[in-house]
């Protein structure tokens, strides 16, 4: 397939903001596309070369590809770079730029899309001393053949901003109404997406073997479930009115998320976000094995660190001096933790999501034999509010967070956040009541104490519907010295020229990042405000909501994407339940 062809689509894409129009325009790219690269076209409509939780990173700074840029139009870096603050995305500078060189060679070659997704892949997967030039020589030996409509957007691929407006939603939708004629097969073709977390390879099953390939999809170990999600409640009464019958009530621990697959003796760990972050937890690998009476199975746990003098539970933070390359039988000495069980999704060829709570906890049970290592949630079912208070107390003085709170009769909704698992924090009975989840956007320099680090950060929340970041505030409250130095070493190297096109704010930061960091932020109150841009004119004209007194709570949350940040509807609901209270 030729990719101009797939170049003329995005920019098709690019040209409009209705969602028919742009689904339209997919179904007819995806009945375009042989079925035998429909999975990399996928990919790359997404703006990745692979699923998520395989950790294929492109990961281009912007100055290896002005530099590449540079080599192949033989044009004076700073040239482009100039060209750059003045226009807006590289991909369009790099296009400008090209388009001289262009009109004076003869011709250029025909590139095919598997080259440049060959070459995609290579770049992701170079490393050592030599890889950043061999990465200027990948980049510039393809833009040598590329028309100015392929360069723009293999470098917007290579930069990560392609923004096709594509959410998964709408992907989904033009799949099921590409192979199979119906759009109402979209549900069908979801839950294949919800228990294999790779878009690429269900378009592969829908493309060749149709809807019935679908229904036949299955739950496979070491293909990652999209985890189930919880709605918050602010009080013991709100939870009780929203089930209307009794519950459960697990202790909700402050560790990590862990995904448990495990095959005979191989185990592979996913995260929250289905990362693989097996290599940081090696223990796991070597005891888990000996204490699940399987073979097979897919279990989900919150690992938490422990002092192991006295059994108690340490916060999360704890768990990040693990995220480390060497030395990792260190960290785990130093570092020990507990694997508590909560859920299982699958074992031994029996799929356990479609069953209810109960009767997977009680499966569950069975499966994991427990000792110092390996524990199951505590758990009691419980119906009325001041039984939510009392294991609430317990929990919080066993060093929990609070409670998950579940629907006995509920199956495991992959990839669903909803109302059959609501959490319930301490935090929620005061003030605010929540904490929020920003993305680091950009920087104030500090004085004094902090002089030579970021001392104030300007935090963002997601938009999910524009794909956006709009500003929330600005923090500069609740560091340590320890904690401006980690930032200031995470943040600096995604420091980028100007602000990102995602960034929705009127500041005048300092510095500007990639959005790439979430750190956790308590607050006292959610006002409205003309300065900041987050849910703009929706609850009044003119104005954003943004947050009195914000503080940083100490946990930088590396395990959660930009996109699984605290959402702008979320905030709006916070702002409503707030006048509420009042
Ligand atoms: P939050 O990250 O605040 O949205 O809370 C949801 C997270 O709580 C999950 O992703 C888990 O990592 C964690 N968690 C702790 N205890 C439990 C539990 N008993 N059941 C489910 N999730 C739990």
């Amino acid at each position: 397939m030729k990719f101009a062809e797939i170049a003329q689509f995005f920019e098709r894409m690019e040209g409009t903001t209705k969602r028919l129009e742009l689904t339209e325009i997919l179904v007819e790219l995806l009945k375009n596309t042989p079925s035998d690269v429909i999975s990399k076209v996928v990919y790359l409509i997404q703006g990745k070369i692979r699923p998520n939780f395989e950790g294929v990173e492109l990961g281009i700074a912007e100055k290896l590809a002005i530099k590449s840029i540079s080599k192949s139009a033989g044009i004076p870096i700073k040239k482009i770079e100039d060209a750059y603050r003045l226009g807006g995305d590289l991909g369009i500078t790099a296009a400008n730029v090209l388009k001289e060189k262009t009109q004076t060679t003869f011709s250029t070659e025909n590139i095919t899309l598997e080259r440049v997704y060959d070459t995609l892949f290579k770049i992701a997967n170079l490393e050592g001393k030599r890889s950043q030039d061999m990465k200027i020589r990948y980049i510039s030996s393809l833009l040598n053949d590329a028309t100015t409509n392929e360069a723009k957007f293999i470098l917007k691929i290579l930069l990560g901003t392609l923004r096709l407006g594509i959410a998964e939603n709408t992907l989904i939708v033009a799949l099921a109404i590409a192979f199979t004629g119906e759009k109402d097969n979209r549900e069908l073709i979801e839950n294949a997406y919800n228990v294999s977390s790779d878009l690429g390879h269900v378009s592969e099953v829908v493309a060749t073997q149709g809807i019935d390939g679908i229904k036949k999809f299955e739950i496979s170990v070491f293909s990652p479930v999209r985890p189930m999600l919880a709605d918050r409640v602010k009080s013991e009464e709100e939870a009780v009115k929203k089930f209307q019958t009794e519950f459960a009530a697990e202790y909700k621990l402050d560790g990590e998320r862990a995904q448990i697959h495990k095959k005979g003796n191989e185990i592979v760990i996913f995260s929250r976000s289905l990362e693989k972050i097996t290599q940081y937890y090696p223990d796991i690998v070597e005891k888990i094995p000996n204490v699940l009476i399987c073979d097979d199975c897919i279990l989900e746990a919150e690992v938490v660190a422990m002092n192991e003098n006295t059994g108690d539970f340490l916060p999360f933070q704890e768990l990040m001096h693990r995220r480390r390359k060497y030395k990792i039988e260190k960290a785990v000495s130093d570092y020990p933790i507990t694997v508590n069980f909560f859920d299982v999704l699958y074992y031994d060829g029996n799929k356990t999501i479609e069953l209810p709570y109960l009767e997977r906890r009680r499966i569950l049970t069975k499966i994991v034999k427990e000792d110092r290592f390996a524990k199951m949630i505590p758990m009691s079912i419980i119906k009325n509010e001041g039984e939510v208070l009392e294991v609430l107390e317990n929990s919080i003085n066993s060093g929990c967070e609070g409670l998950m709170l579940k629907m006995p009769q509920s199956p495991y909704k992959a990839g669903m956040r909803g109302s059959n698992w609501l959490k319930l924090k301490r935090e929620y009975q005061n003030e605010l009541g929540d904490s929020l989840d920003l993305i680091v956007v950009g920087a104030f320099f500090g004085k004094g104490r902090r002089t030579g680090r970021y001392g104030t950060l300007l935090l963002s929340t997601y938009d999910s519907e524009n794909d956006t970041f709009p500003s929330i505030c600005k923090v500069g409250t609740g560091f340590t010295d320890e904690s401006l130095d980690q930032l200031y070493q995470i943040l600096s190297p995604t420091v980028t020229i100007k602000k990102n096109s995602r960034v929705e704010s009127d500041m005048d930061a300092d510095v500007w990042f990639d959005p790439n960091l979430v750190i956790e932020i308590v607050a006292s109150e959610i006002t409205l405000s003309p300065i900041h841009k987050t849910a703009y004119d929706v609850i009044r004209k003119n104005s954003g909501i943004a947050l009195r007194f914000p503080k940083f709570t100490g946990k930088i949350r590396t395990e959660k994407h930009i996109e699984d940040a605290s959402t702008d509807e979320e905030v709006i609901a916070l702002y409503k339940s707030q006048k509420k209270s009042i």
